[in-house]
């Protein structure tokens, strides 16, 4: 007998959008000049009017984070600037709910994600950075223990909330101010954030958050006055911050995309590995960097393990990003689902079989069924390129070799998955694998105190960990 859920939505009563917001400078609100529309991509329902940064508004912030760090907050113990730290943390976890709610209705994806996922997740970040911010000369680091100064953090839409905490808390830790701009699309948590540094009575200044588009984030990185900065993005846009940063003086960490490979050996436990496919690609929508975007079968297993991935992927629930039921939300803006519209049109016309589940699609909003490819090639586009979406590229092999060989052949080298009973098989093909996070019968699990980053175009530096600090302090590499 088949079960139908019914409706579970989570209410928005908690939370409160203003109908347009300006930028957080000196902890107070600067009035923008010009706004745009923050929509929520699962209604196309205009949520607020978002201040789009000027250079001009970027100096302000830049030099109000100078006179914040040289006035109050270097002046700081480390144990002062933890207990902001844990203040933060706490705030966050007593609002988890409204910034659960907000996030979802700004990003589209799903409470359950939101709920479970990137609120607690930050509110971690806040609490282990807050541990070290006094322990940074016991920390084994290969730096200096002194802070860079100003740090200037771009991030991406698809964990906006989440982003930030993995940028803020380790620079706060180590004595950094900040000047933020979150992205385009998903500027709303960042505001709320705004406000609980407000309420945690963090001194003027030492977080500024300005709110706009790429020509912002260009400000931010050309800017004089910024001593580091700190990129999470595409690669593309990583590398015109490269090329801006390489003549000067500031140091740069960029986390940047990815295609990584999901490795599933012939000895696998093929029920939970079909639990691990679906997490690690239809995950928020596939928009994560380290997606086990590519699956890459033993071809002894790969009939079962598709006819049970098929089964499985019928009952992923897609639709109101608000239902605690669902699984699979919406896709963040019309430019990304145009992106992966295209890409999946390469799939079909360079001959990949296309397969959906019958699920039927909102028609308000951004939306794309689950999807996975077959009878992919190295050579096909979707093999290659980061679609950032829920579309899975399946591969197979025939000896361990070829597997490997088959997964490092990306330009990219940010995650891979293994999937495997022996622990021989696991740990000889992860000393293969160039990726700079692996998992082994598991995918995407992310902690604070684990460093995540990549290799070759994914970027390089580390966020989290004992790694994820030296980035913020002087003596780091680049
Ligand atoms: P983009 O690179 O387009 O944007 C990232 C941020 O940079 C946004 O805030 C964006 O602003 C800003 N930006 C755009 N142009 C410039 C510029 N010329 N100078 C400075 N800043 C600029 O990426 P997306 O937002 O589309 O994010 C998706 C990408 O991010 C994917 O490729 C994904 O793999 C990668 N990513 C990597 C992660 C990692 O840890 N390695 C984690 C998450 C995502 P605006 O939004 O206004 O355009």
């Amino acid at each position: 007998m088949n079960f139908e859920y019914a409706a579970a939505p989570e209410s928005r009563s908690v939370v409160k959008i203003d109908p347009e917001y300006g930028h957080f400078i000196n902890g107070k609100w600067v009035k923008g000049s010009t706004h745009f529309n923050s929509i929520n991509p699962a209604t196309e329902e205009v949520l607020s009017r978002i201040a789009l940064g000027t250079a001009s508004d970027v100096d302000a912030a830049v030099k109000t984070a100078r006179n914040a760090f040289d006035k109050s907050w270097s002046k700081l113990s480390g144990r002062e600037r933890g207990k902001y730290l844990f203040r933060i943390a706490r705030i966050m976890q007593e609002r988890a709910r409204e910034f659960a709610v907000l996030e979802t209705l700004d990003n589209g994806k799903p409470i359950r994600e939101s709920r479970d996922v990137d609120v607690p997740l930050s509110a971690a970040h806040f609490f282990y950075h807050a541990g070290w911010a006094d322990k940074l000369e016991y920390a084994g680091l290969e730096t200096t223990t002194a802070p860079h100064g100003v740090v200037g953090q771009i991030i991406p839409w698809n964990f906006p909330l989440l982003m930030l905490a993995w940028k803020v808390a380790p620079a706060l830790a180590t004595g950094n101010t900040v000047v933020l701009k979150p992205a385009e699309t998903t500027s709303l948590t960042a505001l709320l954030f705004a406000q609980v540094c407000q309420q945690a009575g963090l001194p003027e200044g030492v977080v500024n958050i300005v709110t706009g588009d790429g020509s912002t984030g260009a400000a931010i990185v050309n800017h004089p006055g910024i001593d580091k900065i700190a990129f999470t993005g595409s690669t593309d846009v990583g590398k015109l911050i490269a090329r801006a940063v390489a003549p000067t003086n500031k140091s740069l960490t960029l986390e940047l995309g990815g295609k990584g490979a999901n490795i599933v050996f012939g000895d696998a436990a093929i029920d939970e590995t079909v639990e691990g496919i679906v997490n690690g690609i239809f995950f928020n929508q596939g928009h994560v960097c380290c997606a086990g975007s590519r699956l890459i079968l033993q071809e002894s297993i790969a009939d079962e393990v598709l006819e049970k991935l098929k089964r499985r992927m019928e009952k992923i629930r897609v639709g109101d990003p608000l239902d605690k039921n669902t699984d699979l939300g919406a896709i963040n803006s019309a430019e990304q689902l145009a992106k992966i519209h295209e890409l999946t049109a390469a799939g079909d016309a360079e001959g990949a079989n296309r397969w959906t589940p019958s699920c039927a699609l909102p028609d308000k909003g951004f939306w794309f069924a689950p999807t996975i490819f077959t009878g992919v090639t190295q050579a096909h586009r979707i093999a290659r390129e980061e679609i950032f979406g829920p579309v899975l590229s399946v591969l197979t092999f025939r000896t361990p070799a070829e597997a490997i060989e088959k997964a490092n052949n990306t330009p990219f080298g940010l995650s891979a998955g293994i999937w495997s009973e022996k622990g021989s098989n696991i740990l000889w093909a992860s000393q293969q694998l160039r990726a700079g996070v692996i998992w082994a019968n598991t995918f995407n699990k992310f902690d604070p105190a684990s460093p995540f980053g990549g290799y070759k175009e994914s970027g390089w530096g580390r966020e989290g960990g004992r790694h994820g600090l030296s980035a913020y302090l002087k003596g780091s590499a680049k």
